[in-house]
């Protein structure tokens, strides 16, 4: 069994990133900026996006946070989207989510300009990455395509079940999986509560990807002996041993299902420092103009 180091690979694309930018500065271009939206105090939120403001100190870019209260008004917010798709300094930006419940996320996703979109939420660019045109990747998705290639595991003619339908994980990896060319061309069998007899399609998958949000959900014997597994899934559970008295769980039991895989992602250490690093490489193509032209 092989752990598919999401630490180590997320290190050496801000490594290459960050080389980049170097020579960007070099030759006098721009240097990339993202900018990122976060309204009210979750914890959870106020976490992934210091990540991400940390992330772009780490290669380089520019970033600047707004900071809303969570009182801020969908009109408020949607001002605060305008002014950024109008800053011509700013490459991409992000809206975290989720949105506290008086404020319509969907409105809010289709406010902001599909070139600056670098979350790849708007439909403008989920519609192109279904057909196969330039487009900004949802981060999440396009994090377990490049962990895929980096590590060169054959997909073509792969069975791959995905757990999960949601718009940002499961939908969007479940087509990029089927696409044409690498990492692609698998067959898909995408999964959700309704699906009858979950393990038994589990057991199928040559590449599966788990993303429901349901801790150590995946037992061992659903899955098949050298399969590669990928696990989304970040749910904090309780655990005493720990100071803090909660640990990080995946959607995986990685201590039941590791030895059984070819291949497995560890949680933390695996997707989520990949969605961040997805993150910055698409903010870089923003910059450069690389979906949409300069
Ligand atoms: P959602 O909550 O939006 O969707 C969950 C999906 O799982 C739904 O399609 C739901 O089916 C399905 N589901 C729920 N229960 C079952 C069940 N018992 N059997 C089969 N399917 C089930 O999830 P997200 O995609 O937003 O997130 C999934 C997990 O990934 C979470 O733990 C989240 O924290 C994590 N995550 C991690 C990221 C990262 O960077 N690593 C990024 C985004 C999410 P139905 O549609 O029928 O309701």
């Amino acid at each position: 069994m092989t752990l598919l180091d999401g630490k180590l690979l997320s290190e050496q694309i801000k490594a290459e990133l960050a080389a980049e930018v170097e020579q960007i500065k070099l030759q006098g271009g721009k240097i990339p900026h993202l900018a990122a939206i976060i309204v009210g105090e979750n914890p959870a939120s106020q976490v992934y996006v210091s990540s991400k403001i940390r992330s772009c100190e780490q290669v380089g870019f520019k970033s600047s946070l707004v900071r809303c209260e969570a009182a801020t008004t969908q009109e408020e917010l949607l001002a605060i989207v305008q002014k950024l798709n109008n800053d011509p300094d700013v490459d991409g930006f992000i809206v975290q989510l989720p949105l506290p419940k008086h404020i319509d996320e969907e409105a809010v996703t289709l406010a902001i300009d599909p070139k600056k979109d670098v979350d790849g939420f708007h439909p403008v660019n989920f519609g192109r990455m279904a057909q196969g045109l330039p487009a900004f990747l949802p981060a999440t998705p396009m994090g377990i395509l490049e962990i895929l290639r980096r590590y060169n595991i054959e997909t073509s003619g792969k069975h791959c079940v995905v757990l999960g339908r949601s718009n940002i994980v499961g939908t969007p990896i479940s087509i990029l999986l089927s696409r044409k060319g690498y990492p692609g061309d698998c067959t898909v069998t995408l999964t959700h509560s309704r699906t009858k007899d979950l393990p038994a399609e589990v057991r199928r998958a040559d590449i599966l990807v788990a993303a429901i949000g349901i801790p150590e959900f995946v037992k061992a014997d659903w899955v098949k002996e050298g399969a590669v597994v990928i696990d989304v899934g970040i749910n904090r559970i309780p655990d005493e041993s720990k100071k803090s008295g909660t640990r990080i769980a995946g959607d995986v039991d990685f201590e039941g299902v590791a030895p059984h895989c070819s291949f497995i992602t560890p949680v933390p250490g695996g997707v989520g420092l990949m969605t961040v690093a997805a993150l910055m490489m698409n903010t870089l193509k923003a910059c450069k103009g690389e979906i949409y032209g300069k």
